[in-house]
């Protein structure tokens, strides 16, 4: 096989890195990491015991403990991969415990909230640097991560006002070390974006299922006998971790809305256009649709292959 993401690199950006959450997300980094030397010494901590043996089983860290606080006590950088809810008492379980000038940052889908959550508890020396990897699965826990989830994706940063400069290049070069793309730009414009490219398509989905399961005409064995392509690519999207998105809506909650109250708009204008019989309207709709649909492929975020049931993980490896 080939390993794209590169050959180890000479030394290590970081000399003991803590993953506190070792989730999809979480044992992805620490895969990641591991392959390209990216950190001399990998810790690891989680809430479930049955997480935890995993990740000992799979060899995923140097070091496995139930304890945030001792997972980070000799980190010089700390990445938070638990859901986004459950960040702020995670700040408060590791900040007395921070090495002095420790890089503190995140993964989670939501920035406003989680630089909110956690500014407050950390202390003064501790150097914040939030991110956000544009990328995922609907799988999770350590079994579903891959090393190459982040190649080829891009990873936001939201550096707060003031952050440590270096701080924020040595993200940018773990990131960039794990195959990602790196952007950087505000929480709130962060939480907008997002809103609109992954939150509500989320929402939107958990609704189609949501709704097709309510309906009386239609038995749900019909619906899943003759489900078709949308339907279908719908039900994967709905089938994400419920604690992730629960968490997500309720700390992205005003972006969310502002966004759907927009949606709601053009639906209504979409229902007017098929009452009316519009379908010069509609198909001016579909054009520029296609058009957006093109440019991600261009961009290499997706492939213009046929999707019959591929799995979300076209890397060059299977999930493991
Ligand atoms: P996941 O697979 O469910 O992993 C989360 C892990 O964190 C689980 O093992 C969970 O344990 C553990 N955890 C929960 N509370 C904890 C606590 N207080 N202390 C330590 N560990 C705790 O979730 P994920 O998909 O990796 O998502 C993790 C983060 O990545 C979220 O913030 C999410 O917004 C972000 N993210 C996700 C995606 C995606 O597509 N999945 C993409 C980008 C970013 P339990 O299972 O026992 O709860």
């Amino acid at each position: 096989m080939v390993d794209r993401l590169g050959e180890p690199l000479p030394t290590p950006i970081f000399d003991e890195l803590a993953i506190i959450g070792v989730g999809l997300i979480g044992s992805s980094i620490a895969r990641a990491a591991r392959r390209r030397n990216a950190a001399r010494r990998i810790v690891l901590a989680d809430i479930s015991v049955a997480v935890l043996e995993r990740a000992k089983a799979l060899a995923l860290g140097d070091v496995v403990t139930d304890d945030p606080a001792r997972a980070v006590a000799h980190a010089d950088c700390v990445i938070l991969c638990a859901p986004v809810g459950a960040n702020e008492a995670i700040g408060r379980a590791i900040a007395p415990a921070l090495r002095p000038g420790a890089i503190v940052s995140d993964v989670g889908s939501v920035k406003g909230a989680v630089v909110a959550a956690l500014k407050p508890s950390l202390p003064a020396h501790a150097r914040l640097v939030p991110a956000h990897p544009v990328a995922g699965t609907e799988y999770s826990g350590p079994d579903a991560g891959f090393a190459t989830l982040f190649m080829n994706r891009w990873c936001i940063l939201t550096p707060p006002e003031g952050a440590d400069a270096e701080a924020v290049t040595k993200v940018r070069a773990f990131w960039e070390a794990l195959g990602a793309h790196v952007e950087t730009m505000s929480p709130a414009h962060h939480d907008l974006v997002l809103a609109i490219t992954s939150h509500v398509p989320h929402l939107i989905a958990y609704n189609l299922v949501g709704a097709a399961a309510d309906l009386e005409e239609v038995t749900q064995s019909e619906v899943m006998k003759f489900s078709a392509g949308g339907f279908r690519d719908a039900t994967r999207i709905a089938a994400s971790d419920p604690t992730m998105w629960r968490d997500v809506f309720l700390n992205n909650r005003d972006a969310v809305l502002e966004m759907l109250g927009r949606f709601n708009e053009d639906l209504t204008a979409l229902q007017r256009m098929i009452r009316r019989g519009d379908g010069e309207g509609l198909f001016r709709l579909f054009t520029r649709t296609r058009a957006i649909r093109m440019g991600i492929v261009a961009l290499g975020q997706d492939t213009a292959a046929p999707d019959f049931g591929r799995h979300a993980a076209e890397a060059d490896e299977p999930i493991r």
